[in-house]
This record gives structure tokens, C-alpha cells and sequence, in this order.
């Protein structure tokens, strides 16, 4: 391509709407441009990009056996509603967009497509001998998110590989997880990426086990805990440590004092002169369930730990049932606006102790259950003689004991976030350490949940209907792209893996007044790309120094100039990863680069 004929276009400034690297470059290399809020038109240079991450993502999917389809974006509301997801997709979470057709049919576009695949396999899987199969699809999925931000990495609109797989019984499930996790390290390590693969929350989808794929990078919105050993890595959502111990508490007797000014950990260790490790914290929360039922909650944790709340609404859910409800919908800290809303009176906050009387929820509210729901953390389980709230503004109890002074909780939970600096439980020599990440892939084993909600079986050897073995597996391609930029660039500009990058290698002229650099460059041009080396001409009526500066922000990953050496048969060849630069006799250019490609891409 010339890139006299393209449209091309670079900014000089950072666009306002970019907050992280990745994004302005994009951005201002003229990859992309927002059409509305996280919805992007893809520019031809990140069209390339994408297609050859999809190209990677197909080889790879390909490989495993797993077969390519395309399932539509349209989805008629019925099927969402056979799986329980319709309410929950387009009004509680509300990230499905929604709409009503002429014939006063609702549908959605599609944000996943477990429903689509499972209607296909209860239609079409009769016997066990059509199992196990694998389907996938390249598309672009819709989700209305709340936070889009962060171009590609967040988008409304974005493509999505997604993989479907159906298994007689959990061991040939577990057998394709096992391939597709293989298949995953090979895209990430094939498009140049630095990742780790974690253990994950499962969240709404469901199911068992779940491996989280994460490129290293300080931008990414999630948090790993890893340990050194190479043996534990864990989403912050789901990862599990040992507390540190608790110093054993110097109170013996069971006693009101009063505790001015103390309405947090600190200022109460403070006062108290005791370890934080020798309080129970008690936290309120508000769980809305798909009901439009509301609970207030009272979680009892030790004082220097804290709630996590994907582990906390795992264990809601797991008591949706209690409430009549099938899964959770919002959980926040109870602000004030609740407060208001809720209490009967003013609640003692800062001085809450595990018994607060339910007399404090206001009775007779529509939707509002009228007792708390009292959970405890395992690490507050374990404390003697604790200190905690006395429901008293202003007053602590200290000295206190479960099953003499407060009544324990039934529910005993493990809803502690594990922290960096926490003992890991798999050695406790080893020690947890944090790293940033962007989720580019989510495998998960479904289960059978989906089958068994749709109602499709598979005839079994004895002539038994078995609900379907279902396992998912997604990348997120338009994110992995942005993600290769936010882990690759500098000042000038992005730095791309050579397997993905829109072109490997682009001629510059510096002069093309000069009809001998122009013609070496036209030679170049012609031969490499018949070579199979993709470059690009950079043939534009503009100083050396402008072409220079764009090819270095557009990061493709080898310059050749046509210049002032050109008179010794020679040309410039620039290394974008490296800044090397070396000259190059004319003939040998094209054999050099392609082997310098070949190397790149043998990784
Ligand atoms: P996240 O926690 O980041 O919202 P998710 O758990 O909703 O992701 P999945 O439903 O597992 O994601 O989707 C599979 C993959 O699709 C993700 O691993 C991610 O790479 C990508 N993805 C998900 N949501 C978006 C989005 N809004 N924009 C771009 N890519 C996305
Ligand atoms: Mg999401």
C-alpha cells in the first residue's frame, strides 16, 4: 500500500477523550476513530491488526479440532428467557441491548451466545456418538456496559472469538478445557504477549472451574496475586491466602468502655492500644436479589482484613433460594441514601456490634426483608475475648466471646480478600505479590447448567437422556490488539509485535523529488511484497522528518530509507523494537528482512 493513496491521517496532539497509553496511540496513529460512546470504526491499519489476531486465534482454534460457524447477533427474547437470563441481561444488569421488531417480537444483540449454541445442540445432538464437539465464531458482540471506557479495552461494540463445547460426561469437558487452555497460551505467546493464566470467579455465566488469561500491564483494570514458585496465580476475586495470625487479645473480661471518636479500625487500635487483629468489624451491606427483594447484611470480619465482594455475592447467591430469587442483581455498602430509606433509626455506624436488633430495619417496607441476614468470616470465627461494637455510638465491648456474649452467626463464610503480603496456602513460605492485568480470555467449565435450564440432552449409550456437558471460551480480539499497544510502545510511538503488526516493514523516501531514491524505493516496494513481506510505500509529499515520526508512532516494526547511502547500493534499515539501525546492500534487503520476520514469528 502507498501511502500516498491511503487514508491516513496522524494527530500530532493527545486526544482528549485517551486516558491510558494504548488508547492515544491508537487514537493518534489513525487505527481507529469513536463513532459514540466504546463504539469504534476500525481503520484499515487496525483492520490488518485485527485479522491477523483473528488469523492466530483461528489456526490455533482450528488445531484443538474446534469448528468455525457464525450464530446471529439478533436473538429472539424466548431463548433468554428459557436459560432465566432475559430479566437480569436487559434490566437488572441491563448490559444487553434490547429492542422491539414490527412484529412486536423482542430481541436482543446478542453480549454471549450460551443460548443460541445450546438451542442449535438440543436440536441437533441426538447421541453420544456425535459428542464431544467444539464450535467457535469470530463476531462482533454488543454490551451495553456501564463504565465503556478505555477505547477497545472496554468497547459497547467489539469482536469477540467465542467457543462452545458439548461432552457426554465432565471428563471429556475437562479433557477440551485442557486443549483450550493449551490453545490460549499458544495465541498469547504467538501474538507477542507477556501473560499469566489465573484461577477466576466464574461470576453470571456460572459453572465450575474458570481460568482468567491476563496481559501484564499496569493499565489493566484487574488484579493478579501470584507467588514466586510459578505455582499460584489467582484473580484478586478469587484468590485464596493465608491471614496473617492474629496476636491473641490482652482483654479477659467481658466490658462496655467507653470508645470516643473511634468509628474506624484504626482510630479504635489506636484508642484501645490493641491489634486490629483483635477486632471483629462488623459491615453492612445491601443486596438487591432478581426478585426486586432487598436484604440488608451484617458481615462479621476480622478487623484488618476486608470483604471481598465477588466472594461475598458468590455466597449471596448461594442464598437467593432463602428469598424466593434466583441470583443477585446489585450488592453495595449501605450508603446514607439506604440508610435513610431502610433504617427505622439512625444506625450506630462505626460502633455496629454482630447482634444490631433487626428493630432497627424499618417494618412493613414493600420488598424489604425485615431481618438481617448475619454472616461471618471465618477469621472473625476464630477470635477469643475479641473487641467489637456495643450498637452505642461512642462505645466498643471488649473481651467478648462467641456463644457467650454474641450469639455466631449461622452462616459462616470465607468472603476474606487475600492481599499482596499474605502467606499463600499452598506454601506459606511463599508470599503473594500483585501484578496488574487486562483480561484478553476467560475459559470456563460450564457445567450443565445451560442444558439442563434449556433442556438439552444427548441419548446416553444405555439409552438415557443426559443433559449436555457445556464448556465456554472466549477472547476478547479487539482488546487483545489494544492490549499488545499498552504493553508495547514508547515516546514515539507504538512498538508492535511483529506477528500482528499491520504491515512488517515500511520504505521511506525521504525525497521523492529524487528519481533515484524513488525508484530503488519503487524496486523495494515491488520485490518485497512479492516476497511476502507486507510494506508499506511511504511515497507522501512530506519532509523526512514527518514520514520518520509517523512510521515510528505507527510502530511498524522495520523502516528501510532510501537515502544519502542509496550512491553505495546501500540502504538504511531501522529496527522499531530495538532502534537499531544498519545499512543494508540493496540486494540483500529482501532475503534479511525475511528472515529477520521468520525469526520473529518462530516464537
Ligand atoms: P470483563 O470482566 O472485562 O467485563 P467479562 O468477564 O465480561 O470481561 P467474558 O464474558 O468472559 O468477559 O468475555 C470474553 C472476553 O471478551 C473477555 O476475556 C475480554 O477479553 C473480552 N471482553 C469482554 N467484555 C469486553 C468489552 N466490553 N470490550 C472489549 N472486550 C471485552
Ligand atoms: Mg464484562
Amino acid at each position: 500500500m502507498r501511502l500516498s493513496q491511503m487514508l491516513f491521517v496522524t494527530l500530532r496532539e493527545d486526544p482528549a477523550e485517551a486516558e491510558i497509553p494504548s488508547h492515544k496511540l491508537l487514537l493518534r496513529a489513525g487505527y481507529m476513530r469513536r463513532i459514540a460512546s466504546g463504539v469504534y470504526a476500525y481503520l484499515p491499519l487496525l483492520w490488518r491488526v485485527l485479522n491477523k489476531v483473528s488469523a492466530i486465534v483461528r489456526e490455533e482454534m482450528n488445531a484443538t479440532g474446534a469448528q468455525e460457524c457464525l450464530l446471529p447477533q439478533l436473538q429472539p427474547s424466548e431463548l433468554w428467557k428459557e436459560s432465566g437470563r432475559w430479566d437480569t441481561y436487559t434490566k437488572a444488569e441491563g448490559i444487553m441491548f434490547s429492542l422491539i421488531d414490527r412484529r412486536d417480537q423482542e430481541m436482543g444483540l446478542g453480549p454471549t451466545h450460551e443460548e443460541v449454541i445450546t438451542a442449535i445442540a438440543r436440536d441437533m445432538i441426538r447421541s453420544y456418538r456425535q459428542l464431544p464437539l467444539n464450535l467457535y465464531q469470530i463476531q462482533t458482540k454488543f454490551r451495553d456496559e456501564i463504565r465503556a471506557r478505555f477505547g477497545l479495552m472496554r468497547g459497547r461494540e467489539f469482536i469477540m472469538k467465542d467457543a462452545y463445547s458439548f461432552h457426554a460426561d465432565e471428563d471429556s469437558l475437562k479433557a477440551t478445557y485442557r486443549d483450550m487452555y493449551t490453545a490460549y497460551c499458544n495465541i498469547l505467546r504467538r501474538c507477542g504477549l507477556k501473560y499469566r493464566a489465573v484461577d477466576a470467579d466464574s461470576g453470571a455465566i456460572g459453572g465450575s472451574g474458570s481460568t482468567e488469561f491476563m496481559v501484564l500491564a499496569d493499565a489493566g483494570e484487574d488484579e493478579v496475586l501470584y507467588t514466586e514458585d510459578g505455582k499460584y496465580a489467582a484473580n484478586v476475586e478469587k484468590a485464596i491466602s493465608l491471614p496473617p495470625d492474629a496476636v491473641p487479645s490482652t482483654f479477659t473480661t467481658f466490658e462496655k468502655l467507653e470508645t470516643p471518636n473511634t468509628p474506624t479500625i484504626q482510630t479504635l487500635a489506636d484508642f484501645l492500644k490493641c491489634s486490629p487483629t483483635q477486632i471483629v468489624k462488623n459491615v453492612l451491606y445491601q443486596v438487591t436479589y432478581d426478585n426486586g427483594h432487598t436484604v440488608l447484611v451484617l458481615v462479621s470480619i476480622r478487623g484488618d482484613q476486608d470483604v471481598n465482594d465477588t466472594k461475598l455475592q458468590n455466597e449471596l447467591v448461594k442464598l437467593a433460594s432463602n428469598y424466593g430469587a434466583n441470583t443477585v442483581i446489585a450488592l453495595a455498602v449501605l450508603d446514607e441514601a439506604a440508610q435513610h430509606k431502610w433504617a427505622a433509626q439512625p444506625l450506630p455506624l462505626g460502633y455496629i456490634a454482630p447482634d444490631l436488633s433487626d428493630s432497627y430495619i424499618q417494618a412493613g417496607v414493600k420488598d424489604l426483608e425485615p431481618k438481617f441476614l448475619r454472616l461471618v468470616d471465618q477469621t472473625a470465627v476464630a477470635l477469643q475475648n475479641f473487641v467489637t461494637g456495643s450498637n452505642e455510638s461512642g462505645y466498643h465491648t471488649v473481651g467478648g466471646n462467641w456463644g457467650k456474649d454474641y450469639a455466631l452467626p449461622k452462616q459462616v463464610v470465607d468472603v476474606r480478600e487475600a492481599q499482596a503480603g499474605d502467606r499463600a496456602v499452598h506454601d506459606s513460605s511463599q508470599i503473594l505479590k500483585t501484578a496488574r492485568g487486562i483480561e484478553i480470555g476467560h475459559i470456563f467449565q460450564l457445567g450443565q447448567k445451560y442444558s439442563k435450564a434449556m433442556g438439552a440432552t444427548y441419548t446416553a449409550e444405555s439409552g438415557e437422556a443426559v443433559p449436555l456437558w457445556m464448556g465456554c471460551y472466549g477472547v476478547g480480539v479487539s482488546r487483545l490488539a489494544q492490549a499488545a499497544v499498552e504493553q508495547s510502545y514508547d515516546k514515539s510511538g507504538i512498538i508492535w509485535p511483529v506477528a500482528i503488526a499491520p504491515y512488517h516493514a515500511i520504505v521511506v523516501v525521504p525525497n521523492i523529488t529524487d528519481a533515484e531514491q524513488m525508484a530503488a524505493a519503487e524496486q523495494l516496494y515491488a520485490d518485497l511484497n512479492a516476497a511476502g513481506v507486507e510494506t508499506l510505500l511511504d511515497d507522501r509529499d512530506e519532509r523526512a522528518g514527518v514520514k520518520f515520526k509517523d512510521s515510528e508512532l505507527v510502530g511498524i516494526p522495520f523502516r528501510i530509507v532510501t537515502g544519502r547511502s542509496l550512491k553505495n547500493g546501500k540502504v538504511e534499515v531501522v529496527n522499531r523494537a530495538t532502534g537499531e539501525s544498519q545499512e543494508l546492500p540493496l540486494e540483500a534487503v529482501v532475503t534479511t528482512l525475511q528472515q529477520w520476520i521468520q525469526t520473529a514469528l518462530e516464537v
